[in-house]
């Protein structure tokens, strides 16, 4: 929370306080969040208020969005078999969607870090 200037037509909190995030909307699109909007980070990280991590989301709708973002960044295709496949992990390494993809490629990848 940070502390509302005076015009600010938002929700004040103690008389005196509004989200951050808000008033950056404000402040650039002149306007307030209506009843059914809520402000959606796009980097996720919540303290993170620049009016380019923002974005303005139907209340109903921002679940959605957080399920996204995340399937989205957590498929893999498989470096044995070429299938889709859901994970959550970072990839740096070869990635297999089984254990039996894993037994049949790893050697592969084995061999390419060899030669280099
Ligand atoms: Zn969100
Ligand atoms: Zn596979």
């Amino acid at each position: 929370m940070v502390k509302a200037p005076e015009e600010y037509p938002g929700k004040k909190y103690r008389g005196k306080y509004c989200y951050e995030h808000h008033l950056v909307i404000w402040g650039i699109e002149n306007r307030i969040l209506k009843e059914n909007e809520t402000t959606h980070h796009i980097n996720e990280d919540k303290h993170d208020n620049k009016y380019e991590n923002l974005r303005i989301v139907k209340r109903n709708e921002h679940n959605k969005f957080h399920l996204q973002t995340k399937k989205e960044s957590n498929f893999h295709i498989c470096d044995g078999c070429g299938k889709k496949f859901y994970r959550r992990v970072m990839k740096k390494h070869a990635l297999f969607c089984s254990r039996n993809c894993y037994k049949n490629n790893w050697y592969k990848f084995q061999k390419i870090r060899d030669r280099s």
